[in-house]
C-alpha cells in the first residue's frame, strides 16, 4: 500500500479482489508457495509515451499514452483502449488488473491489458481525431500484435477512432493483420454483434441472476446511468426483455421519463448527433431533466444498472438505493462501485453482480473477433449472439459455483474473483517462475 499510495484506484481493484481471495489461499497452500499474489499485482510490463499531433489550427498538442500489459498467461494481451482526459497511470493499472480475471471468467485464451491517453476528444474535429489516433498508433505499434497484445474501444473509443488506429497500423506494417485490434466496424473485420456484446451481455448475465432468485424482468423498474455504448444496448436488451427503463445520464446530468425512455431518441441524440442527453426533452417535453448526475441514483428502481464510469455509486448512493427498495445492481461499467457501496449492497440481500462478471461480454465477443479473424470467416449476428448468450450463462454458474464452494453462497464478487483468479494462479505455476 505504501510502495502505491498515489495509485488509489489501483488500491482499490487490488484490495477488493484480496479481500476474496482469502478462502482460496486458506485451502491451497500452493499459491503461498509460488508467492503468485506479489507476482500478479506487479504488470508484466507499462509502456507511456508521448503523443504529439496538430489540432485544426495547427498548433501542436502533446498528451501521454500507455500500454499496461498486466498478464499474458492465458492468452495474448487484451484489454480496450481509453481516451479520456482523467486517464493516469492508477487508472490504466486498475483496468487492467481487473481485465485479467474478466478474461479468464470469460473463457477465451486471452491475457490482460489497458491502455490509452488523458486526450480529451469532446469538441474535437473528426480531422482531430483521426490525427490523434495516428499520432497514438505511431508509437503503439511497436508493442502489439494479433499474438501479442489486442486493444480495442473503451470510453471514447469507439469503432471510428478503432478504424483510424488500424489504418494507421496497417500502414506502417504493411500487412493485413487485421486481428490486432478489436471493435473494428463490421465489412473490414470486425464481429457483428460487438457494438452490442457489453450491454446485451450485461442483461444476459442479470437475467441468470434473475432466474435463480425466481424473479424476471418482465415490468421491473430500471435505472441505467450513462449514455455511451454500453448503456444504450443494456437498455435496449432490458426493454426487449420487458422492464421499463426509467433513467439514464451523461455527465451532465439525468433524464427521467416515467414513461420508460424512448431509446430511438437515446440512440439519435448519443449516435448520430453526439448531443448531450439534456436534449431528450425535445423528443420528450414531458420528462425531466437534472443536472446532477450523480443524483441518478436518488431515482427508485428495482434493478440499477451503472453503465458510465469508475466509483459513480459511493456509500450515499448506494443506502439510498437500498432504502427506495433496489433489488438487484450489476456493474455494466468497471468498478462503478466503491468498497462501501458494495458492502453495503451485500449487507443489505441486494442481488449484486460485479463488473468484472457482468460486463464481461464485451471482451468474450472481442476474442470472438480474433477467432472469425485467425479463420478468415464471419458469423452471422445470431451465431455471436447465441455465443454471447452461452458465454454470460457460463459465467454466472462458475462464479455462484465458486462463490459456495468457497463457503460465501451468492457472494458473486467472491466467486468471480475466485473463478477468474484461480484460472490465472495455475497457469502461472504451470508456465514457471518469471
Ligand atoms: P462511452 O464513452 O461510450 O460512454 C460513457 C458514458 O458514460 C457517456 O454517456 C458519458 O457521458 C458517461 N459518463 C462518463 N463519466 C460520467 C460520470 N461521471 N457520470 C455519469 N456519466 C458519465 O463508454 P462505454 O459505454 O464504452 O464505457 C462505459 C463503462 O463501461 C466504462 O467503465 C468502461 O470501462 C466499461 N466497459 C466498456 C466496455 C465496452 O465494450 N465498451 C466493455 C467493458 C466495460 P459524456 O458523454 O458526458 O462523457
Amino acid at each position: 500500500k505504501q510502495k502505491y499510495a498515489f495509485e488509489l484506484e489501483f488500491l482499490q481493484a487490488v484490495e477488493e479482489i484480496f479481500l476474496s481471495l482469502v478462502p482460496v489461499f486458506a485451502q491451497n497452500p500452493e499459491y503461498i508457495h509460488h508467492n503468485i499474489l506479489a507476482r500478479i499485482v506487479e504488470p508484466d510490463r507499462i509502456i507511456s509515451f508521448r503523443v504529439a499531433w496538430q489540432d485544426d489550427n495547427n498548433n501542436v498538442q502533446v498528451n501521454r499514452g500507455y500500454r499496461v500489459q498486466f498478464n499474458n498467461v492465458l492468452g495474448p494481451y487484451k484489454g480496450g483502449i481509453r481516451f479520456h482526459p482523467t486517464v493516469n497511470e492508477s487508472i490504466m493499472k486498475f483496468l487492467a488488473f481487473e481485465q485479467i480475471l474478466k478474461n479468464a471468467l470469460t473463457g477465451q485464451p486471452i491475457g490482460g491489458a489497458k491502455g490509452g491517453s488523458d486526450f480529451n476528444p469532446k469538441g474535437k474535429s473528426d480531422a482531430e481525431i483521426m490525427r490523434f489516433c495516428q499520432a497514438f498508433m505511431t508509437e503503439l505499434y511497436h508493442y502489439i500484435g494479433p499474438d501479442r497484445d489486442v486493444p480495442a474501444g473503451d470510453i471514447g473509443v469507439g469503432a471510428r477512432e478503432i478504424g483510424y488506429m488500424w489504418g494507421q497500423y496497417k500502414r506502417i506494417r504493411g500487412q493485413f493483420e487485421q486481428g490486432v485490434l478489436t471493435g473494428k466496424k463490421p465489412g473490414y473485420g470486425g464481429s457483428l454483434g460487438r457494438k452490442e456484446a457489453t450491454g446485451y451481455g450485461l442483461v444476459y448475465f442479470v437475467s441468470e441472476m434473475l432466474h435463480d432468485a425466481n424473479l424476471s424482468f418482465i415490468n421491473k423498474t430500471v435505472v441505467v446511468s450513462g449514455s455511451g455504448n454500453v448503456a444504450i444496448y443494456a437498455i435496449e436488451k432490458a426493454q426487449h426483455f420487458g422492464a421499463k427503463v426509467v433513467a439514464c445520464s451523461d455527465s451532465n446530468g439525468y433524464i427521467y421519463d416515467p414513461n420508460g425512455l424512448d431509446l430511438k431518441a437515446v440512440k439519435e441524440i448519443k449516435e448520430v448527433k453526439g448531443a448531450r442527453i439534456s436534449t431528450y426533452l425535445n423528443y420528450h417535453p414531458e420528462a425531466t431533466y437534472f443536472e446532477d448526475c450523480s443524483k441518478i441514483w436518488t431515482v427508485p428502481c428495482d434493478i440499477a444498472l451503472p453503465c458510465a464510469t469508475q466509483n459513480e455509486i459511493n456509500g450515499d448512493a448506494a443506502r439510498t438505493l437500498v432504502e427506495n427498495g433496489v433489488k438487484l445492481v450489476a456493474e455494466g461499467a468497471n468498478m462503478p462501485s466503491d468498497l462501501e457501496a458494495i458492502n453495503i449492497f451485500l449487507d443489505a440481500g441486494i442481488l449484486f453482480g460485479p463488473a468484472k462478471a457482468a460486463n464481461a461480454g464485451g471482451v468474450a465477443v472481442s476474442a470472438l473477433e480474433m477467432a472469425q479473424n485467425s479463420s478468415r470467416n464471419s458469423w452471422t449476428f445470431n451465431e455471436v449472439d447465441a455465443k454471447l448468450h452461452d458465454i454470460m450463462k457460463a459465467i454466472f454458474t462458475e462464479s455462484k459455483e465458486a462463490a459456495e464452494k468457497y463457503g460465501y453462497p451468492n457472494n458473486l464478487v467472491v466467486g468471480s474473483n475466485i473463478a477468474g483468479f484461480t484460472k490465472v494462479a495455475n497457469g502461472m505455476i504451470a508456465e514457471g517462475v518469471y
